[in-house]
Protein backbone atom coordinates (compact mmCIF):
# COMPACT_ATOMS: atom_id res chain seq x y z
CA UNK A 1 0.00 0.00 0.00
CA UNK A 2 1.53 3.18 -0.96
CA UNK A 3 1.81 5.91 2.10
CA UNK A 4 -0.61 8.10 2.78
CA UNK A 5 0.46 11.95 1.71
CA UNK A 6 -2.44 13.45 2.78
CA UNK A 7 -5.85 13.30 5.42
CA UNK A 8 -7.49 9.83 3.52
CA UNK A 9 -9.99 7.24 4.60
CA UNK A 10 -8.58 3.70 3.26
CA UNK A 11 -11.10 1.59 2.64
CA UNK A 12 -10.16 -2.21 2.48
CA UNK A 13 -12.86 -4.37 0.26
CA UNK A 14 -11.37 -7.49 0.53
CA UNK A 15 -12.06 -7.08 4.57
CA UNK A 16 -15.47 -5.60 3.73
CA UNK A 17 -16.36 -9.19 2.28
CA UNK A 18 -14.65 -11.05 5.06
CA UNK A 19 -16.85 -9.43 7.25
CA UNK A 20 -20.41 -10.29 4.88
CA UNK A 21 -19.13 -14.10 5.17
CA UNK A 22 -18.62 -14.12 8.45
CA UNK A 23 -21.65 -12.53 9.01
CA UNK A 24 -23.71 -14.97 6.34
CA UNK A 25 -21.77 -17.79 8.59
CA UNK A 26 -24.31 -16.99 11.37
CA UNK A 27 -27.64 -17.15 9.55
CA UNK A 28 -29.25 -20.03 7.78
CA UNK A 29 -28.57 -20.24 3.98
CA UNK A 30 -32.18 -19.33 3.08
CA UNK A 31 -32.27 -16.43 5.53
CA UNK A 32 -31.89 -12.64 3.61
CA UNK A 33 -29.22 -10.48 4.47
CA UNK A 34 -30.10 -6.47 4.60
CA UNK A 35 -27.30 -4.70 4.51
CA UNK A 36 -27.76 -1.09 6.21
CA UNK A 37 -25.08 1.81 4.25
CA UNK A 38 -27.18 4.50 5.92
CA UNK A 39 -25.10 7.84 6.81
CA UNK A 40 -22.29 6.96 3.89
CA UNK A 41 -21.77 3.42 4.65
CA UNK A 42 -20.95 4.12 8.35
CA UNK A 43 -18.87 6.98 7.17
CA UNK A 44 -16.93 4.80 4.31
CA UNK A 45 -18.62 5.06 0.75
CA UNK A 46 -22.31 3.95 0.05
CA UNK A 47 -21.90 3.61 -3.26
CA UNK A 48 -18.53 1.77 -3.32
CA UNK A 49 -19.90 -0.58 -0.24
CA UNK A 50 -23.09 -0.76 -1.65
CA UNK A 51 -22.03 -2.02 -5.33
CA UNK A 52 -19.24 -4.17 -3.85
CA UNK A 53 -21.84 -5.73 -1.70
CA UNK A 54 -24.43 -6.19 -4.20
CA UNK A 55 -21.87 -8.17 -6.60
CA UNK A 56 -21.54 -10.29 -3.71
CA UNK A 57 -25.01 -11.39 -3.64
CA UNK A 58 -26.71 -9.06 -0.69
CA UNK A 59 -30.69 -9.21 -0.71
CA UNK A 60 -31.71 -5.37 0.50
CA UNK A 61 -30.22 -2.37 1.81
CA UNK A 62 -31.49 0.04 4.15
CA UNK A 63 -30.60 3.74 4.76
CA UNK A 64 -31.86 6.11 6.97
CA UNK A 65 -33.41 8.79 4.89
CA UNK A 66 -34.79 8.89 1.25
CA UNK A 67 -31.84 11.31 0.02
CA UNK A 68 -29.45 8.40 0.48
CA UNK A 69 -31.40 5.76 -1.38
CA UNK A 70 -31.75 8.22 -4.35
CA UNK A 71 -27.86 8.71 -4.44
CA UNK A 72 -27.56 4.36 -4.15
CA UNK A 73 -30.33 4.29 -7.10
CA UNK A 74 -28.01 7.17 -9.47
CA UNK A 75 -25.35 5.08 -8.50
CA UNK A 76 -27.05 1.99 -10.33
CA UNK A 77 -27.61 -0.08 -7.06
CA UNK A 78 -30.75 -2.41 -8.52
CA UNK A 79 -31.45 -4.17 -5.07
CA UNK A 80 -34.73 -3.36 -3.04
CA UNK A 81 -33.86 -0.02 -0.81
CA UNK A 82 -35.66 -0.18 2.51
CA UNK A 83 -35.67 3.25 3.70
CA UNK A 84 -35.71 3.53 7.49
CA UNK A 85 -36.83 6.83 8.33
CA UNK A 86 -38.83 8.37 5.45
CA UNK A 87 -40.50 11.88 5.65
CA UNK A 88 -43.89 12.49 4.22
CA UNK A 89 -42.38 15.58 2.17
CA UNK A 90 -40.40 13.03 0.01
CA UNK A 91 -42.90 10.27 -0.77
CA UNK A 92 -43.51 10.95 -4.33
CA UNK A 93 -39.35 11.03 -4.98
CA UNK A 94 -39.26 7.55 -3.03
CA UNK A 95 -42.27 6.14 -5.24
CA UNK A 96 -40.44 7.55 -8.22
CA UNK A 97 -37.14 5.94 -7.44
CA UNK A 98 -38.66 2.52 -6.26
CA UNK A 99 -37.56 3.38 -2.41
CA UNK A 100 -39.46 0.95 0.23
CA UNK A 101 -40.75 3.28 2.92
CA UNK A 102 -40.61 2.08 6.83
CA UNK A 103 -44.49 3.07 7.87
CA UNK A 104 -44.11 3.20 11.27
CA UNK A 105 -46.99 5.51 12.27
CA UNK A 106 -50.82 6.32 11.86
CA UNK A 107 -49.76 9.53 10.41
CA UNK A 108 -46.97 8.23 7.86
CA UNK A 109 -49.03 5.16 7.06
CA UNK A 110 -52.32 7.81 6.47
CA UNK A 111 -49.87 10.17 4.28
CA UNK A 112 -48.01 7.52 2.18
CA UNK A 113 -51.69 5.54 1.19
CA UNK A 114 -52.37 9.26 0.30
CA UNK A 115 -49.65 9.62 -2.30
CA UNK A 116 -49.62 5.65 -3.71
CA UNK A 117 -52.72 6.31 -4.54
CA UNK A 118 -52.05 9.95 -5.81
CA UNK A 119 -49.32 8.25 -8.28
CA UNK A 120 -51.59 5.47 -9.55
CA UNK A 121 -49.67 2.92 -7.42
CA UNK A 122 -50.53 -0.91 -6.86
CA UNK A 123 -49.42 -3.46 -3.78
CA UNK A 124 -46.35 -1.03 -3.70
CA UNK A 125 -43.95 -2.31 -1.28
CA UNK A 126 -43.90 -1.11 1.97
CA UNK A 127 -42.38 -2.20 5.70
CA UNK A 128 -44.56 -1.90 9.00
CA UNK A 129 -42.10 -1.01 11.54
CA UNK A 130 -43.35 -1.81 15.43
CA UNK A 131 -41.77 -0.83 18.49
CA UNK A 132 -41.61 -3.60 20.77
CA UNK A 133 -39.66 -1.78 23.50
CA UNK A 134 -36.67 0.55 22.13
CA UNK A 135 -39.51 3.40 22.41
CA UNK A 136 -38.16 5.31 19.32
CA UNK A 137 -40.49 4.73 15.97
CA UNK A 138 -42.82 2.11 15.19
CA UNK A 139 -46.63 1.17 16.25
CA UNK A 140 -47.74 -0.33 19.22
CA UNK A 141 -49.15 -3.94 19.14
CA UNK A 142 -52.89 -2.18 19.55
CA UNK A 143 -52.43 -0.54 16.52
CA UNK A 144 -53.18 -3.27 14.53
CA UNK A 145 -56.80 -3.20 13.89
CA UNK A 146 -56.20 0.55 12.49
CA UNK A 147 -53.23 -0.33 10.50
CA UNK A 148 -55.54 -3.39 9.16
CA UNK A 149 -58.07 -1.08 8.72
CA UNK A 150 -55.85 1.25 6.39
CA UNK A 151 -54.63 -1.38 4.51
CA UNK A 152 -58.09 -2.98 3.41
CA UNK A 153 -59.40 0.25 2.14
CA UNK A 154 -56.83 0.58 -0.19
CA UNK A 155 -54.88 -1.89 -3.16
CA UNK A 156 -52.15 1.08 -3.34
CA UNK A 157 -49.66 -0.45 -1.35
CA UNK A 158 -48.41 -4.46 0.12
CA UNK A 159 -46.82 -5.07 2.95
CA UNK A 160 -43.76 -7.13 2.50
CA UNK A 161 -42.25 -7.05 5.63
CA UNK A 162 -43.10 -6.52 9.44
CA UNK A 163 -40.17 -5.93 11.57
CA UNK A 164 -38.77 -4.21 14.78
CA UNK A 165 -35.59 -3.21 15.90
CA UNK A 166 -33.60 -4.21 19.14
CA UNK A 167 -32.34 -2.02 21.58
CA UNK A 168 -29.53 -3.93 23.76
CA UNK A 169 -28.85 -6.67 21.43
CA UNK A 170 -25.16 -6.25 22.23
CA UNK A 171 -25.40 -5.59 25.97
CA UNK A 172 -25.18 -8.96 27.76
CA UNK A 173 -26.81 -7.92 31.06
CA UNK A 174 -30.27 -6.83 28.98
CA UNK A 175 -30.53 -10.53 27.64
CA UNK A 176 -34.11 -10.64 29.86
CA UNK A 177 -35.18 -7.53 28.56
CA UNK A 178 -33.80 -8.69 24.54
CA UNK A 179 -35.39 -11.96 25.14
CA UNK A 180 -38.81 -9.88 26.07
CA UNK A 181 -38.49 -7.63 23.04
CA UNK A 182 -38.33 -10.84 20.48
CA UNK A 183 -41.40 -12.59 22.19
CA UNK A 184 -43.55 -9.50 22.21
CA UNK A 185 -42.09 -9.12 18.49
CA UNK A 186 -43.60 -12.97 17.69
CA UNK A 187 -46.86 -11.98 19.43
CA UNK A 188 -47.13 -9.01 17.53
CA UNK A 189 -45.82 -10.27 13.87
CA UNK A 190 -48.43 -14.09 14.09
CA UNK A 191 -50.97 -11.20 14.91
CA UNK A 192 -51.00 -9.11 11.89
CA UNK A 193 -49.86 -12.42 9.82
CA UNK A 194 -53.64 -14.01 10.88
CA UNK A 195 -55.04 -11.02 9.45
CA UNK A 196 -53.14 -10.18 6.02
CA UNK A 197 -53.68 -12.79 2.60
CA UNK A 198 -49.89 -12.91 2.51
CA UNK A 199 -46.75 -14.01 4.35
CA UNK A 200 -44.37 -10.78 4.84
CA UNK A 201 -41.05 -11.20 5.74
CA UNK A 202 -40.15 -10.75 9.12
CA UNK A 203 -37.11 -9.00 10.54
CA UNK A 204 -35.59 -7.88 13.96
CA UNK A 205 -31.97 -8.33 14.37
CA UNK A 206 -29.17 -5.81 13.95
CA UNK A 207 -25.36 -6.95 13.83
CA UNK A 208 -25.04 -7.94 17.55
CA UNK A 209 -28.64 -10.03 17.31
CA UNK A 210 -27.22 -11.56 14.60
CA UNK A 211 -24.18 -12.59 17.07
CA UNK A 212 -25.84 -13.14 20.27
CA UNK A 213 -29.72 -14.29 19.05
CA UNK A 214 -29.81 -17.05 16.60
CA UNK A 215 -33.49 -18.13 17.51
CA UNK A 216 -34.16 -14.53 16.10
CA UNK A 217 -33.00 -14.39 12.61
CA UNK A 218 -36.39 -14.95 11.30
CA UNK A 219 -36.68 -14.55 7.56
CA UNK A 220 -34.04 -11.72 7.28
CA UNK A 221 -31.19 -9.40 8.91
CA UNK A 222 -29.92 -6.29 9.06
CA UNK A 223 -26.46 -5.74 9.56
CA UNK A 224 -24.78 -2.52 9.47
CA UNK A 225 -21.35 -2.60 11.98
CA UNK A 226 -20.55 -5.97 11.81
CA UNK A 227 -19.82 -4.93 8.12
CA UNK A 228 -17.71 -2.31 8.85
CA UNK A 229 -15.71 -4.63 11.55
CA UNK A 230 -17.20 -4.40 14.75
CA UNK A 231 -18.84 -6.81 16.57
CA UNK A 232 -19.46 -4.42 19.53
CA UNK A 233 -17.72 -7.32 21.76
CA UNK A 234 -14.01 -8.16 22.38
CA UNK A 235 -14.56 -11.95 21.62
CA UNK A 236 -16.63 -11.01 18.31
CA UNK A 237 -13.55 -8.10 17.42
CA UNK A 238 -11.32 -10.85 17.01
CA UNK A 239 -13.59 -12.38 13.72
CA UNK A 240 -13.92 -8.85 11.64
CA UNK A 241 -12.08 -6.86 10.35
CA UNK A 242 -12.62 -3.05 10.68
CA UNK A 243 -12.52 -2.14 6.74
CA UNK A 244 -11.49 1.89 7.28
CA UNK A 245 -8.16 3.11 8.37
CA UNK A 246 -8.17 7.12 8.79
CA UNK A 247 -4.64 7.86 7.67
CA UNK A 248 -2.90 11.16 7.57
CA UNK A 249 0.65 12.74 7.27
CA UNK A 250 3.05 15.16 8.97
CA UNK A 251 2.75 18.78 8.02
CA UNK A 252 5.70 20.49 10.04
CA UNK A 253 7.43 19.32 13.14
CA UNK A 254 7.98 21.92 15.92
CA UNK A 255 10.23 22.26 18.60
CA UNK A 256 8.92 23.12 22.14
CA UNK A 257 10.94 24.85 24.67
CA UNK A 258 9.36 24.82 28.32
CA UNK A 259 6.90 27.00 29.38
CA UNK A 260 5.79 27.52 25.99
CA UNK A 261 2.56 26.63 24.60
CA UNK A 262 0.71 25.04 21.77
CA UNK A 263 -2.17 25.98 19.96
CA UNK A 264 -5.75 28.12 20.48
CA UNK A 265 -5.86 29.37 23.93
CA UNK A 266 -2.93 28.16 24.75
CA UNK A 267 -4.30 25.08 26.69
CA UNK A 268 -1.25 23.17 26.67
CA UNK A 269 1.97 24.72 28.18
CA UNK A 270 4.82 22.32 27.65
CA UNK A 271 6.62 21.13 31.06
CA UNK A 272 9.68 20.47 29.49
CA UNK A 273 11.27 20.49 25.73
CA UNK A 274 9.48 19.06 23.66
CA UNK A 275 9.23 17.65 19.70
CA UNK A 276 5.37 18.19 18.00
CA UNK A 277 3.94 17.33 14.88
CA UNK A 278 1.15 19.33 13.60
CA UNK A 279 -1.30 17.18 11.04
CA UNK A 280 -3.71 17.87 8.38
CA UNK A 281 -7.19 17.08 10.39
CA UNK A 282 -9.17 18.43 12.45
CA UNK A 283 -12.83 18.84 14.06
CA UNK A 284 -14.09 19.83 11.11
CA UNK A 285 -13.33 16.30 9.77
CA UNK A 286 -14.50 14.52 12.58
CA UNK A 287 -11.99 14.36 14.89
CA UNK A 288 -14.14 15.91 17.98
CA UNK A 289 -12.86 18.43 19.81
CA UNK A 290 -12.74 16.16 23.21
CA UNK A 291 -9.74 14.32 21.45
CA UNK A 292 -7.97 17.13 22.48
CA UNK A 293 -6.02 17.36 26.20
CA UNK A 294 -4.27 14.66 25.64
CA UNK A 295 -7.34 12.17 25.51
CA UNK A 296 -6.96 11.39 21.92
CA UNK A 297 -3.56 9.78 20.58
CA UNK A 298 -2.51 8.67 16.61
CA UNK A 299 -0.43 5.96 15.87
CA UNK A 300 3.21 7.23 13.97
CA UNK A 301 5.62 4.66 13.15
CA UNK A 302 4.19 2.23 15.52
CA UNK A 303 3.69 4.57 18.13
CA UNK A 304 1.41 6.27 20.22
CA UNK A 305 1.45 10.16 19.80
CA UNK A 306 -0.79 12.14 21.98
CA UNK A 307 -3.43 14.72 21.18
CA UNK A 308 -2.10 18.04 22.53
CA UNK A 309 -3.91 21.07 23.10
CA UNK A 310 -7.24 22.18 21.70
CA UNK A 311 -8.15 20.55 18.33
CA UNK A 312 -8.63 22.91 15.68
CA UNK A 313 -11.17 22.92 12.89
CA UNK A 314 -8.09 21.98 10.12
CA UNK A 315 -5.22 20.72 12.56
CA UNK A 316 -4.25 18.63 15.43
CA UNK A 317 -0.87 18.70 17.23
CA UNK A 318 0.98 16.08 18.58
CA UNK A 319 3.98 15.11 21.39
CA UNK A 320 6.29 12.79 18.97
CA UNK A 321 9.21 13.66 21.49
CA UNK A 322 9.94 9.77 22.34
CA UNK A 323 9.42 9.02 18.20
CA UNK A 324 11.79 9.41 15.38
CA UNK A 325 10.09 10.51 12.83
CA UNK A 326 10.26 13.58 10.10
CA UNK A 327 7.74 15.73 8.00
CA UNK A 328 5.82 13.78 5.58
CA UNK A 329 5.72 10.39 7.22
CA UNK A 330 2.14 8.59 7.86
CA UNK A 331 0.16 8.90 10.39
CA UNK A 332 -2.70 6.54 11.61
CA UNK A 333 -5.71 8.13 13.43
CA UNK A 334 -7.31 4.86 13.52
CA UNK A 335 -7.43 1.13 11.88
CA UNK A 336 -6.83 -2.20 12.13
CA UNK A 337 -4.35 -2.11 14.99
CA UNK A 338 -5.53 0.84 16.43
CA UNK A 339 -9.01 0.52 16.42
CA UNK A 340 -11.95 3.13 16.47
CA UNK A 341 -13.56 1.93 18.97
CA UNK A 342 -10.52 2.24 21.29
CA UNK A 343 -10.02 5.67 20.15
CA UNK A 344 -13.82 6.40 20.19
CA UNK A 345 -13.40 4.47 24.12
CA UNK A 346 -11.41 7.57 25.26
CA UNK A 347 -14.05 10.06 24.85
CA UNK A 348 -16.72 7.54 25.94
CA UNK A 349 -18.13 7.61 22.48
CA UNK A 350 -18.72 4.16 20.76
CA UNK A 351 -17.06 2.67 17.47
CA UNK A 352 -20.33 4.19 15.37
CA UNK A 353 -19.79 7.68 16.66
CA UNK A 354 -16.33 7.92 15.45
CA UNK A 355 -16.51 6.56 11.91
CA UNK A 356 -19.49 8.01 10.72
CA UNK A 357 -18.13 11.89 11.89
CA UNK A 358 -15.17 11.53 9.34
CA UNK A 359 -16.48 14.26 6.96
CA UNK A 360 -16.89 14.68 3.33
CA UNK A 361 -13.90 16.48 2.76
CA UNK A 362 -12.11 13.76 3.61
CA UNK A 363 -10.70 11.78 0.95
CA UNK A 364 -11.94 8.08 0.20
CA UNK A 365 -9.49 5.14 -1.00
CA UNK A 366 -10.02 2.09 -2.01
CA UNK A 367 -7.85 -1.45 -1.94
CA UNK A 368 -8.57 -4.84 -2.35
C1 LIG B 1 -28.89 1.31 12.03
C2 LIG B 1 -29.88 0.22 12.09
C3 LIG B 1 -29.48 -1.12 11.96
C4 LIG B 1 -28.02 -1.57 11.93
O1 LIG B 1 -27.55 -1.74 13.25
P1 LIG B 1 -26.05 -2.27 13.51
O2 LIG B 1 -25.95 -2.31 15.00
O3 LIG B 1 -25.14 -1.26 12.92
O4 LIG B 1 -25.93 -3.60 12.87
C5 LIG B 1 -30.47 -2.10 11.87
N1 LIG B 1 -31.78 -1.75 11.97
C6 LIG B 1 -32.20 -0.48 12.14
C7 LIG B 1 -33.65 -0.19 12.25
C8 LIG B 1 -31.26 0.55 12.22
O5 LIG B 1 -31.67 1.81 12.42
Amino acid sequence: MPKAQETLVEINLTDLKHNFDYLKSKIKPDTKFLAVVKAFAYGSDAIKIAQSLESYGVDYFAVAYVKEGVALRDAGIKSPILVLHPQPVNFKLLIERCLEPSLYSAKVLKEFIKIAESENQTNYPVHIKFNTGLNRLGFWENDISHIMSELNSTQSIKVVSVFSHLAASEDLDEKDFTHAQIESFQKISAEINDQLDHDPMLHLCNTSGILNYPQAHLDMVRSGIGLYGFGNSIKENEFLRPIATLKTVISQIHKIEKGESVGYNRAFISPNFKKTATLPLGHADGLARQYGHGNGFVTINNQKAPIIGNVCMDMIMVDISHIDCKEGDEVIVFGAQSSAEDLAARINSISYELITAISQRVKRVFVN
